[in-house]
């Protein structure tokens, strides 16, 4: 992770992901942070834009496959495929860590830990909250909770 991969969206366009994160709509957002309607929907497109632009990059840089369908804008997810590894891969955009990429495998005791600590790094980023009943399935599993979680995330 690089220091450029950081800090794409600004204070602004981090306040208005994270409340399109918590589920609010366009209305709900400008009242909550006192702005025009207009102004929260333009941040918007701006975020989709950039959040595409990361996607993609972080896509061909680990040199994945996929589709412009595959990019889910508003959720800042993309799901590639990685032929070397034969693995499905799932790329997660963050306001803070820029984008997470996860590698659907079953664990190992060599990354147990490792895996465990970007899951919950991505839970917060993102917002995340699962119980204690999911904290307690293996990382492969709760990783799909999450993805899923995201996913219905509106935006
Ligand atoms: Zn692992």
């Amino acid at each position: 992770m690089t220091e450029k991969t950081r800090n794409v969206l600004s204070s602004d366009e981090t306040a208005v992901f994270t409340a399109m994160d918590a589920g609010l709509s366009p209305k709900e957002i400008s009242v909550k942070l006192s702005k025009e309607d207009g102004y929260i929907r333009k941040t918007q497109s701006r975020i989709r834009k950039k959040i595409d632009k990361e996607l993609k990059r972080a896509a061909n840089m680990l040199r994945l496959q996929f589709s412009d369908n595959d990019i889910m804008r508003d959720q800042g997810i993309l799901k590639c495929f990685d032929w070397v590894n034969n693995t499905y891969v799932f790329l997660v955009f963050t306001p803070m860590m820029g984008i997470l990429a996860y590698y659907t495998h079953d664990c190992s005791n060599n990354c147990e830990d490792t895996c465990k600590e970007t899951l919950d790094l991505i839970r917060s980023e993102r917002g995340v909250r699962v119980n204690d009943k999911i904290r307690s399935l293996p990382n492969k599993i709760q990783y799909e909770h999450v993805f899923e979680a995201i996913r219905k995330q509106k935006g």
